[in-house]
């Protein structure tokens, strides 16, 4: 491609309404344009970098023996009546009418319409397992769209959903799936890990999610630095060498006492006033979910999980009870909640389970309690590992140290059991002719969130370091001076060479400034740079530079084709 005819506007300056590097650098670098909220135009350069990312995905699937279909963005209100969704999703959901006033949507994910196809085309055994997959455009009307394509309102995804007779069926298509991911992010040239997610409610299934790891990314995730133990925060367990509660069992019970404590409410409060250590007390907090109130116990210091709370208690939904709602469930204002009387369901943290004269509230305003002791003074219903996980906390796989950090969630895998196929009654006739649905699965890669996850991965302060193999163009070559015969003729010989031996290749013919050209190559991050200038011709060389590298090589001009080539490939081998 030449520079001269083709389209990558760059700019200098920082854009204003730009927060993070990868949506900076994506504008900057001409690769994409903002419609409107959430919504972007891919530029030349940028949608090369997309169809990079499409085309590895498209091998591994294929690869994995997933089959390409494309299905509509408009999907009918009545296929999402029946699976229930209609009501439950929300305002992400974009609806609208048609002309005769029939309802639909712009498709934020696809497992309706596939069940559907599914449920009209597949009846028997023989017919499964098979997993569909599409590269298509999604609308997702969410609340706050932000960091350019990263979250966007429409943006390109690859779903695949597998189908299966039976649950060892969909356990290998989810492992394949798996491999497969591994694969194609690996070949991306990303930095990433698996990690286990939370599923929600869908009963007996499980999920991973693909980070890409990035201090700006929007997930909090932990990793074992010994083992390949990866999970997001909210999932992250707490394994049963749950860290020894202060005080050990066998000490000695003491009688309760009340302490005033006037207007002393919370742990940081309540510890100070009565001066001793936050792991000495429990903390009561009264949670409202779809069915019922309940009270979770937890360590002062210690934080409360509701995701594992709201899996806990198999509940939908779980919510911080408001100042209302503790004074009715404890008889006391906010602050003074404890344990003890209480009328509904109690379930504490496992770590509360080893403590003895612990710290609670006392249920009425300005009141807390000492010495309270489990079995003595109240009972909880059970034990569940129930809190957010803390620096010093160790590996529940293999007891190593864990890291915290951040990630950019790229794809993720999902079991689905028979949700769909259940409701949707896509429904199949076994081995034995006997009636059953299908167990499903779900596999969704942002493409647009793959290429910005990489761009805020791989960066300096130039502009962007494209892994090569999802980079626009895998070379560039800038002539110096364009009045220079012998430099146009030598950057052109190297431009046709590097073309008919495949190569993307562009050349930055512009009539423009070195400074200029230097300063576009390495903003657009393209891996591979060879400069052809006056004096390098002079004595018949030209330099290579990889854009990670700070260094630049000179190399003979005859050779020139072979050794970029040769950095090519060597750039293929260690993407990362
Ligand atoms: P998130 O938690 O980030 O909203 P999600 O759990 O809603 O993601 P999925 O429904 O699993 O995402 O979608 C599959 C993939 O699609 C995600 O892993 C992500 O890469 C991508 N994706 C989801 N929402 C967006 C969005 N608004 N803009 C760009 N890509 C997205
Ligand atoms: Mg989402």
């Amino acid at each position: 491609m030449r520079l001269s005819r083709y389209f990558i506007p760059t700019y200098k300056e920082v854009p204003a309404d730009a927060e993070v590097v990868s949506h900076q650098l994506m504008l900057r670098a001409g690769l994409i344009r903002k419609l409107t909220s959430g919504i972007y135009t891919y530029l030349p350069a940028g949608l090369r970098a997309i169809r990079k990312v499409e085309q590895i995905i498209r091998e591994e699937m294929n690869r994995a023996g997933a089959i390409e279909v494309l299905m509509p963005a408009v999907q009918p209100a009545e296929l999402w009546r029946e699976s229930g969704r209609w009501d439950y999703y929300g305002r992400e959901l974009l609806r609208f009418k048609d002309r005769h006033n029939r309802e639909a949507c712009l498709g934020p994910t696809h497992e309706e319409v596939i069940t559907d196809l599914v449920r009209r085309e597949i009846h028997s055994y023989k017919q499964m397992p098979v997993n569909f997959y599409q590269i298509q455009t999604k609308f997702r009307d969410e609340i706050r769209p932000r960091f350019g394509v990263m979250r966007g309102r429409e943006f390109i995804m690859k779903d695949a959903y597998s189908f299966d007779v039976d649950e060892d069926g969909a356990e290998r298509s989810y492992k394949a799936m798996y491999e497969a991911y591994e694969r194609i992010f690996q070949r991306c040239g990303l930095r990433f890990r698996a990690v286990e997610a939370d599923t929600g409610t869908i009963g007996g299934s499980y999920s991973h999610e693909y980070m890409v790891l990035a201090e700006t990314g929007e997930d909090e995730i932990v990793s074992c630095s010994a083992c390949d133990y990866a999970a997001n925060l909210e999932k992250a367990e707490i394994g049963d060498r749950e860290a020894p509660a202060s005080t050990d069992n066998a000490a000695e019970i003491f009688p309760l006492e009340e302490v005033e404590t006037p207007d002393v409410k919370s742990v940081e409060e309540v510890t100070a006033f009565l001066s001793i250590p936050p792991e000495t007390l429990v903390k009561t907090l009264i949670y409202r979910t779809d069915k019922e109130i309940v009270a979770a116990l937890v360590r002062g210091d210690h934080e409360l999980n509701e995701v594992k709370l709201k899996n806990a208690l198999g509940a939908q939904t779980v919510e911080l009870a408001d100042s209302r709602l503790v004074e009715e469930t404890t008889g006391a204002p906010m602050g003074f909640a404890g344990p003890m009387g209480l009328k509904v369901r109690i379930l504490a943290d496992r770590a509360v389970r080893g403590m003895r004269n612990f710290v609670t509230g006392g249920n009425r305003k300005d009141l807390h309690l000492k010495n309270v002791n489990l079995g003595r003074d109240f009972d909880v219903e059970r034990f569940e590992d129930l809190r957010v996980v803390a620096p010093g906390d160790v590996c529940p796989r293999c007891g190593g140290p864990i890291r915290f950090g951040r990630g950019i969630e790229v794809g993720h895998i999902f079991k689905l059991g028979t949700k769909y196929s259940e409701a949707l009654r896509a429904l199949f006739l076994d081995r034995n002719g006997k009636e059953k649905p299908i167990v499903m699965g779900c596999y969704g890669i942002g493409v647009g969130r793959t290429v910005a996850a990489a761009i805020e991965q791989n960066h300096d302060e130039k502009g962007i370091i494209f892994p090569i193999p999802i980079a626009p163009f895998e070379a560039t070559i800038l002539p110096l001076q364009m009045n220079d015969a012998r430099v146009m003729e030598a950057a052109e010989t190297l431009y046709g060479g590097l073309m008919e031996r495949g190569v993307d290749v562009l050349i930055d013919d512009r009539d423009e400034r070195a400074g200029v050209k230097f300063n576009d190559a390495d903003l657009t991050g393209i891996p591979l740079r060879v400069t052809v200038g006056r004096k390098g011709i002079e004595k018949g060389i030209v330099e290579i530079k990889l854009r990670r590298d700070t260094q630049s090589v000179e190399v003979p001009l005859q050779g020139a084709v072979d050794a970029v080539l040769e950095r090519i490939k060597a750039l293929y081998d260690s993407p990362a």
